[in-house]
């Protein structure tokens, strides 16, 4: 598991006192836009002049808008570019970057928390307020080989 991402995401927390994506980007001067966007697409991050923008599908349910703005939000610290999130049935991403941008989303949602026992893999999710598909996506690198250190 690459530390930078997680680095990243605890300097995050610690410097804005929050991990709530949405609060985080206000932090950094990200404006946060609510768009009715197709359905494969789950939101984007963009720089337009000196202005940077996280745009969320607004009728994506809840955990994905946090998702999603998590992932924008790794995008806009660790890639600095213009990205397009487009969601799929799952978080599963082969691409580098995308993986990059989903492990920040995870260290800043998730952290150091982990399942408890007895706890389903639904019942964590809902108690991080993520998507069940966010968790099993990080299934490998957090419950299986990797612990966050
Ligand atoms: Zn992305």
């Amino acid at each position: 598991m690459p530390t930078h991402s997680l680095h990243l995401a605890r300097d995050v927390v610690q410097v804005c006192g929050t991990n709530d994506p949405f609060i985080v980007a206000d932090y950094l001067g990200i404006e946060v836009w609510y768009e009715n966007l197709p359905p494969h697409i789950g939101g984007f991050f963009t720089r337009i002049f000196d202005s940077a923008y996280i745009v969320i599908n607004s009728e994506k349910p809840w955990p994905w808008q946090r998702a999603i703005a998590a992932h924008e939000l790794g995008h806009a610290l660790l890639h600095n570019d213009s990205h397009t999130f487009l969601a799929t049935s799952n978080f599963v991403t082969y691409s580098k970057i995308e993986r990059e941008a989903n492990q920040f989303a995870a260290a800043l949602l998730i952290g150091d928390e982990a399942l408890t026992e007895g706890e389903s893999i639904y019942e964590f999710a809902q108690r991080m307020s993520v998507p069940v598909e966010f968790v099993q996506s990080l299934h490998e690198d957090f419950f299986l080989g990797g612990r966050l250190t």
